[in-house]
């Protein structure tokens, strides 16, 4: 099989959903390539293809000759046309109201008429032409290249009404093309700035230290190993780890939790985050697109082509659309045989507010949500979130605090316990499980040295094994070592729901360490919280042991299924979608990352600085907090919900403005300006995702 790569290309010239069908046609021709997304938000094409066969010099042809262009580099994002608030989406509303009545008022007084009659003809055509001449030429060009666009029917009844002496009528229908346009410009605009808002947050220059002096350079110049100097106040520019000094650092550029969290010597710290109060020297481990938060611009940026069903099924309609509607203006032509009401269908309907209709308020919700630590990989998760029924949960780390603590140590070949503690722990060195961590931590506790394994091998689910000083340690649950199981103080501890390690040396079973987790406080009201929402099936998940999982279980009272595998979550994630289930699977990513991928929606919680949970989930929790994940339920619910309304009202607009148009009922001059009706509705209604209440 071919070899297929991802290019990413960059597209500038698309001004609607129309334009972006029309690129994303342009490539899908060109053999070699095996599927487009067109991102109208990050304005730029991702295609997958078979670098063997099409390469980008033929997509920019492609594109090109579809009447776009691609830069050559990344070009600035392009001056932003206003922010997408609620504030500026009233005035735009009123303004559009007044703009309105003023047509209507005219229409009704008579006032156009009067005007048609008073003014010659000539002096109406020369205004249509300077009006429209930019409009007209991109007509022209797309008639050149057989594209109609919605300005192609709108031209048309513009001709329409000049053709009976109407030129008042066709200046109106000009002008309110170009104020369409705009609408439409700012709409698309404004959904692309819900999300680019977050590129903003982005650091653009370290304060490295170079031979023993300070000095300032742009971010993507600090190399990783380089020594960063963040003073109180300021932004800290790389993903690092504190070797001196000590900050209170405002992490909410991440976690979107303002709180801020003490930092010192080998603290973890994440770029584009500040630093309030302290200085900090960090030894720099990550630089731009692969710190934490470049990574989540660019999984938000990307967040546009994974569509759901809604808005597939929204882009396909609106290709379809204009041919309709220019059928039905033919067929108003061939009945009524007047050429005014004709126009008047032809201009009411023109608009890509089908098309806009889903994009617009899933990138508001995702912006929204980005910005309070809540990564959403796009519509298609929240289509499938606003819908689930059944929600499985991981145990360790997920549902529990993911930081136990070792109770006990219990060693079966008279060994003194703390080499036993010292033997695992270094072989749990490069574990990124929280037992390991726990392990280790006990060690530390008791100042115990710890030795640099070999040959270490983690075996999810399982546990570790690994050489240290010679000697081979496995360290991990009864699958792994079978032996101790059933000695009397092991069954004495698991029975006070301990999570139980055993540790074994060349195979000889050594050791019992015991360790307990605490439930996160919040979470038992959070899992109540969705029990309201309607889901009715929460369960379980654990690779933990029998009595720790059914003590837990009980205290939430769910069902659960103990002693998993990371591949066996697989497989109750696949048993429940079988059944018909839109599955949700929370869980923290470590071991249950399969899991994640494959349930109808992953939430993993606490992503941040946890590269497979990014990964690996198609909505990542920056912090570790259970109530966001009723809400970000409720949010998927709201955001379905307004986006039905967005369709329902475009849909019920475009009927009753084409059957009075087509009866003419509806004159073209208030067909005009009624035209953007539909897209000013859908950005208020929109805008109402951008407010997320907690
Ligand atoms: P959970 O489903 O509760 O999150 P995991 O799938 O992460 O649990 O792990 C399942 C079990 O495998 C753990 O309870 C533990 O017994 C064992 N295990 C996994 N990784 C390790 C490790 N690094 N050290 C010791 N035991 C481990
Ligand atoms: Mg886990």
């Amino acid at each position: 099989m071919a070899q297929t790569r991802l290019l990413e290309v960059p597209v500038k010239g698309m001004d609607c959903a129309e334009c972006a069908l029309h690129v994303q046609r342009a490539i899908e021709k060109l053999p070699g390539v095996e599927s487009v997304d067109v991102l109208l938000s990050s304005e730029k094409a991702v295609v997958r293809l078979d670098p063997a066969r099409v390469d980008l010099l033929a997509i920019r042809k492609a594109v090109e000759d579809a009447g776009y262009s691609v830069p050559d580099a990344a070009t600035p994002p392009s001056a932003s046309m206003g922010r997408f608030s609620r504030r500026m989406t009233t005035l735009l509303a009123v303004v559009f109201s007044v703009v309105l009545s003023i047509v209507v008022a005219g229409e009704w007084l008579g006032l156009f008429d009067q005007l048609n009659a008073l003014v010659p003809l000539s002096i109406g055509v020369a205004l249509v032409i300077a009006g429209g001449f930019p409009v007209f030429r991109n007509v022209v060009r797309a008639a050149l290249r057989r594209q109609i666009t919605s300005h192609t029917l709108m031209t048309v009844g513009a001709i329409a009404a000049l053709a009976v002496g109407e030129w008042v009528a066709a200046v109106i229908v000009v002008a309110f093309m170009r104020i369409g346009d705009y609408v439409e410009r700012f709409t698309t605009e404004s959904a692309r700035r819900a999300v680019k808002e977050l590129t903003a947050m982005a650091p653009q220059t370290a304060r490295v230290e170079r031979d023993g002096v300070e000095q300032e350079v742009p971010v993507a110049e600090v190399k990783v190993g380089e020594i960063v100097i963040v003073r109180p106040g300021e932004q800290i520019p790389v993903d690092g780890e504190v070797i001196a000094g000590h900050a209170t650092i405002d992490q909410a550029a991440i976690t979107g939790e303002s709180m801020p969290v003490e930092a010192g010597a080998g603290s973890r710290v994440f770029a584009a985050t500040i630093a309030k109060l302290g200085s900090l020297r960090i030894k720099t481990l990550r630089v731009g697109e692969d710190t934490t938060f470049g990574r989540v611009i660019k999984m938000v940026e990307e967040a546009e082509a994974h569509r759901g069903n809604v808005q597939r099924l929204a882009d396909r309609f609106s290709a379809y659309y204009l041919p309709v509607v220019a059928g039905i203006a033919a067929l108003t032509f061939l009945v009524s045989r007047n050429p005014l009401s004709t126009a008047a269908v032809l201009v009411v309907a023109c608009s890509c507010s089908f098309a806009l209709a889903t994009p617009v308020a899933m990138l508001a919700s995702i912006g929204a949500s980005a910005r309070r630590g809540v990564l959403i990989k796009g519509g298609k998760y929240l289509e499938a979130l606003a819908r689930a029924d059944v929600v499985l949960l991981d145990k360790t780390g997920t549902l529990t605090l993911g930081r136990p603590q070792i109770t006990d140590v219990v060693t079966l070949n008279g060994m003194p316990s703390s080499e036993a503690l010292a033997l695992a722990a270094s072989a749990e060195r490069y574990s990124e499980h929280p037992l390991a961590e726990a392990v280790r931590a006990a060690a530390r506790a008791h100042n115990l040295p710890l030795f640099a394994p070999e040959h270490f091998e983690a075996i999810p689910g399982l546990g570790v094994r690994a050489r240290v000083n010679g000697r081979t340690v496995a360290v991990g649950n009864r699958r792994l070592i079978p032996a101790i199981e059933s000695l009397p103080v092991a069954q004495q501890l698991e029975a006070q729901g301990k999570t139980l390690l055993f540790v074994a040396l060349d195979g000889e079973p050594a050791a019992i360490l015991a360790a307990a987790d605490t439930l996160r406080p919040e979470a038992p009201a959070a899992l109540a919280e969705l029990r309201t929402l309607g889901i009715n099936h929460i369960e379980l998940l654990t690779g933990d042991n029998q009595p720790a999982a059914a003590a837990l279980a009980a205290a939430l009272g769910v069902p659960y299924r103990a002693n998993l595998l990371p591949e066996d979550k697989i497989n109750v994630v696949k048993e429940y979608q079988a059944q018909g289930h839109t599955v949700v699977m929370i869980g923290d990513g470590v071991n249950d990352a399969p899991a994640l991928a494959q349930a109808n929606v992953g939430v993993a919680m606490g992503a941040a600085g946890a590269d497979i949970a990014i990964e690996a989930a198609h909505i990542a929790l920056m912090r570790e907090d259970w109530t966001l994940i009723p809400d970000v339920l409720r949010v998927a619910r709201r955001t379905m919900r307004v986006i039905k309304i967005n369709l329902a009202l475009t849909a019920v607009y475009n009927l009753v403005g084409l059957a009075l148009a087509a009866l003419g009922v509806l004159p073209p001059t208030l067909a005009a300006a009624a035209q953007s009706l539909p897209d000013v509705g859908i950005l208020a209604n929109s805008a109402r995702l951008l407010r997320q209440q907690r």
